[in-house]
């Protein structure tokens, strides 16, 4: 059996902040299940964790991290989830703080977890073939796992989910973080700087990322954010795969966060359409198109795009709800426009996963019209509960929801191409026109009944994708 480890710094149901959690969350699971490999993942304990996860976990050992010139402590557990071992990195200075990311040692924080890593692999009596690394805060490990080897020929991967995020530090921390020889910087610097995402790019012996669009848009300058050139260089080894959400858990029929439960049924969407009307404080009608956004409000997600339109579109005999925590500019804008139009628009400032759940299964349209997206779940949650979504032909949205045509009646959503907010504003019309076209609606409903975007065939890229770099012999 393969044993792959996933070093990653959020995971469901542990910790989570967006879309890398659900998948830490249910890959492994995936990869288990389907494809027989005994997958691990390792976490930062953060105090974010709950006491009822703590009590379960089993004291594995303390040992020390050598940090540049200086030592820390660290602590690991370890517990079994649905079949899955996951292993949790603790001490006292990184991981006791409120919230998960957000601090100015942030680079710090994440280095020293992935060097935690390494030291624990030699205290494990489980040794990876693969070190499968997610997203910068685990990018270290995999250069730590090129250059200390921990276990003979082990071998590494990073898989990118979102290319803006870096870790970038300055050049001159090196020997605060590292007891490495000078030559190592080259393969950790990026335009004069320490960067934790080069330097997996550089080192590991697969990349990947998570949908086919994305991987080739990441080599272009418009989205690499400045990696295109390590992206072009390294191409042979870069590969598309795209995310799947795990269908059992995020199930109208049995999920417990919701009012009514369903596999279909348009009435029982609507009584739950009408059990978030008042809960938010909308107006109470069953009938009344509800367009939703849930995300992280940041830039990334097309918000000013929304921003832009967001007076003309209310004008219609609509509703939305926008569910959302982020940047002060966009939480301050869409509280204030809440309270501008009380009968058609509400705010939720916070994080809220039974919350989420209960409106995507109530609303009609979800609305996410990002500026760029690697692959995006919520699109995929929103479609598995039946909401239809309206995106920007972007990344994983371009590879998931294809536009509603009706002459073929084919398509499961709503696309628009341009970053542009009258592009927006202009599909937005068009959806109502189909909602109140019952036949059209019927037909684009049957469409998403019939999509699935489970894990199964995603985890069989990832199995072949492993078993290239396995040495045979291993
Ligand atoms: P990203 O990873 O860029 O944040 P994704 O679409 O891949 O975007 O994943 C977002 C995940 O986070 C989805 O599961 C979505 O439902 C969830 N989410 C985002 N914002 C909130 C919120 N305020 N409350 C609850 N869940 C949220």
């Amino acid at each position: 059996m393969k044993n792959i480890l996933f070093v990653a710094s959020e995971c469901t149901p542990f910790v989570k902040t967006g879309g890398l959690a659900d998948v830490i969350g249910s890959l492994p699971q995936a990869l288990k299940q389907n494809e027989g490999m005994e997958v691990r993942v390792i976490l930062p304990l953060y105090d974010e964790i709950s006491e009822e996860w703590r009590g379960q976990m089993k004291y594995l050992a303390t040992f020390d991290v050598p940090l540049g010139w200086r030592k820390q402590e660290a602590s690991i557990y370890a517990l079994e989830y649905n079949q899955v071992v996951y292993y949790f990195i603790s001490n006292e200075y990184y991981f006791t703080r409120k919230g998960v990311y957000g601090y100015y040692d942030d680079g710090e924080r994440f280095v020293f977890f992935c060097q935690a890593v390494i030291e624990a692999i030699a205290q494990l009596d489980y040794k990876p073939d693969v070190l499968h690394a997610h997203d910068w805060q685990a990018g270290m490990a995999v250069a730590l796992a090129k250059i200390m080897n921990p276990v003979e020929d082990m071998k590494t991967v990073i898989t990118i989910h979102n290319i803006k995020y870096q870790g970038i530090m300055p050049l001159g921390t090196f020997d605060d973080f590292f007891q490495l020889p000078v030559e190592h910087i080259s393969g950790m610097e990026w335009n004069g700087m320490l960067n934790c995402l080069k330097s997996a790019l550089f080192h590991a012996d697969k990349i990947t990322t998570v949908s086919p669009s994305y991987a080739e848009e990441i080599k272009d300058p418009y989205y690499s954010e400045s990696l295109h050139p390590l992206l072009i260089e390294r191409s042979d080894d870069l590969v598309g795969v795209l995310n799947g959400i795990d269908t059992k858990d995020y199930n109208p029929l049995t999920d417990p966060s919701l009012p009514v439960n369903y596999r279909s049924s348009r009435a029982s969407k609507k009584a739950n359409k009408m059990e978030i009307q008042e809960k938010v404080g909308l107006p109470i009608d069953g009938e009344k198109p509800l367009y939703i956004i849930i995300t992280r409000l940041v830039e990334q997600k097309g918000l000013h795009l929304v921003q832009h339109i967001l007076d003309e579109f209310l004008q219609e005999d609509v509703q939305m709800v926008i569910l959302g925590t982020g940047d002060e500019e966009f939480e301050r804008y869409f509280a204030d426009a809440a309270h501008r139009y009380p009968d058609k628009l509400a705010t939720l400032l916070t994080f809220d996963e039974g919350l989420a759940r209960q409106l995507y299964a109530s609303a009609d349209f979800f609305v996410m019209p990002s500026k760029f997206e690697p692959c995006g779940l919520a699109q995929l949650i929103a479609l598995q509960y039946k909401t239809v979504p309206i995106v920007r032909e972007t990344g994983g949205l371009k590879d998931t929801v294809f536009p509603y045509n009706e002459i073929t009646s084919d398509g499961n959503g709503f696309s628009f191409a341009n970053y542009n907010a009258h592009d927006l504003l202009t599909v937005l019309r068009y959806t109502l026109k189909i909602y109140h076209d019952r036949q059209q609606w019927m037909l684009l409903l049957k469409n998403i009944n019939k999509g699935q975007f489970s894990w199964k065939d995603s985890a069989r890229e990832y199995a072949n994708m492993y078993e290239q770099i396995i040495p045979i012999y291993a």
